[in-house]
């Protein structure tokens, strides 16, 4: 087992001892199975959790249905006592941040710096829905009948499964549980497989901030083994998912028959604008820093480079000299800036995509194989990687490669700028850079993309929403659309002073 600090435990061992969450009881699965969880920064054992099985996934289902539809269930608390919830959840956050952060990093590689701020944000997010969640959204229609009531009431959606990727493991879950838990909705979270450590230890806090048995459920599993257990399940009224197309797309379908609803957050691939009236310095460090943090395992990753012409042989040079710069290693020392990719697996992914920009005839000006030196060895880490020479017709430029790959095309005039940005089947998020307002703002409303940052990379609020256009999704997480996914909308319509209606006369 990794224990990574000098001298002390990294976390409490006893938070692993039986990880699925069912009814109020933890517990291992139905068939004993396990799973080793690693530490891709250097291959050793982390943790060896339960793994569930398909009848764990529905006992889960079924137990968040029964917490719903019970007599005394949670869709009746008060708003305030859930808004309570989750600002106690975020207190508890705040309590054990530093133990979190060790697990985040140690389960996905990214540096410690980077999970702290994850945690940051999610105490954000739960904060966030709890002061929306305590501000009524209904709404009171005038129909111009004072015999008549006529109001718009919002109720929870039911029993929502919530599915996250391993890239970001607890904001990803967070800016679905936050929602769910204000609107009164009952859950059963599935983080991903290779990352589930963090999710396990969010459970331990939301059982000791109040979440009552049954109203949130845990089970760490496969997707492909235990996926469909969830989604093509006739007691799940929501499934929100963070990952891939192709999974995102198979769970679509497989709800479909129950008429689930499906919130869908896929990939992207994100342009980054760079126009010559830029301030340069600043530009080449966004750039940088938009495509490499967390060795790129970030959906709206600025892979995909635009850069006006006049700059871009000078641009390219400069932004290669700072990506060799990068320190990357283990995310545990204070000293690295990324950590490595999640796992062998993808490492595999990564280096195919180099293969086929090479194959694809693009430039590769730096990065492109495995470090050599021997501390690398054991983890499963790639060198940032700039593909210059790019066209829009290249895989490579087209498709989500999920690591520390940055591909660069070139344009001559704003029109064709935007042409390539909005060139492409996904929509997540884009950036222009510029030291024209007029320019910016043109931009950013003319390009297809769920986010755009102008003069900025990277930043979001927890008060505005996120989703994609195009095949980045079609749902929104954060913000008050964040919340309306997890509500039904219900209209009341009351007749104080009952008479025949008076159509039928006979
Ligand atoms: P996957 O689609 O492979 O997996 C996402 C989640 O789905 C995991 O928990 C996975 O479980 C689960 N899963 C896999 N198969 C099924 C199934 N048949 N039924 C139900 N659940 C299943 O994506 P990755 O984990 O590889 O994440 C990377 C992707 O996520 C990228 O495309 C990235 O762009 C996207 N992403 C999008 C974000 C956004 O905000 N739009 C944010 C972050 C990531 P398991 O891992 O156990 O197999």
């Amino acid at each position: 087992m990794s224990s990574r600090e000098p001298g002390g435990r990294a976390f409490d061992p006893d938070l692993f001892a039986h990880v699925l969450y069912i009814d109020g009881q933890w517990r291992g699965a139905a068939d004993g199975g396990t799973r080793d969880i690693i530490n891709p920064a250097d291959g050793s054992v982390v943790a060896v959790i339960d793994e569930a099985g398909p009848e764990d996934a529905r006992a889960a289902v079924a137990a968040a249905r029964r917490a719903f539809d019970a007599a005394a269930p949670w869709r009746s608390t008060t708003a305030a006592d859930r808004v309570a919830i989750c600002d106690r959840i975020a207190d508890l956050l705040e309590r054990d941040r530093d133990e979190i952060a060790r697990i985040e990093t140690l389960d996905t590689g990214k540096t410690l710096r980077e999970s702290h701020i994850d945690i940051d944000d999610v105490v954000s997010v739960f904060r966030y829905y709890a002061r929306l969640g305590a501000v009524s959204a209904d709404r009171v229609i005038d129909v111009n009948d004072p015999s008549i009531i006529s109001r718009v009431v919002h109720e929870p959606v039911g029993v929502c499964v919530l599915i996250a990727p391993w890239n970001y493991p607890l904001l990803q879950i967070v800016w679905k549980i936050a929602p769910a838990l204000v609107a009164g909705c009952t859950m059963v979270l599935k983080p991903s497989e290779v990352t589930p450590l963090s999710t396990i230890k969010l459970m331990h806090l939301m059982v000791e901030a109040g979440v009552p048995p049954g109203v949130a459920n845990l089970v760490q599993g496969a997707g492909s083994v235990i996926g469909d257990a969830l989604t093509d399940n006739h007691d799940v009224d929501l499934i929100s998912f963070t990952g891939g197309y192709v999974t995102g797309t198979h769970i679509a379908a497989v709800a479909a028959p129950h008429v689930s609803k499906v919130a869908l957050e896929l990939g992207g691939k994100n342009p980054h604008i760079v126009f010559a009236d830029a301030n340069f310095e600043a530009a080449v460090d966004a750039v940088v820093t938009g495509v490499f943090l967390h060795s790129g395992q970030v959906c709206s990753s600025g892979t995909r480079l635009i850069v006006e012409e006049s700059i871009a042989d000078r641009f390219v040079d400069a932004a290669s000299e700072r990506a060799q710069r990068i320190r990357f290693g283990d995310g545990m020392d204070p000293t690295s800036e990324t950590g490595p990719l999640v796992s062998e697996q993808h490492r595999d992914k990564v280096e195919a995509y180099v293969a086929l920009g090479i194959s694809e005839g693009a430039t590769l000006v730096t990065g492109g194989q495995r470090p050599t030196d021997p501390k690398y060895a054991a983890g499963s880490f790639y060198p940032p990687t700039i593909f210059d020479n790019c066209t829009r017709d290249m895989r490579i430029v087209q498709e989500e490669t999920f690591g520390p790959i940055l591909t660069v095309e070139r344009f001559t005039t704003e029109a064709q700028a935007i042409e390539l940005g909005n060139d492409t089947d996904y929509g997540l998020a884009a950036a222009v850079r510029t030291g024209d307002p007029g320019r910016g703002e043109r931009v950013a409303r003319a390009l297809r993309h769920g986010t755009v940052w102008v003069n900025d990379f990277g930043v979001y609020t927890a008060a505005a929403e996120w989703g994609g256009f195009g095949r980045s999704g079609n749902g929104r997480e954060l913000g008050p659309s964040g919340l309306a996914e997890y509500q039904e909308a219900k209209h009341i319509w009351t007749n104080t002073e009952p008479a025949e209606m008076g159509w039928f006369t006979t």
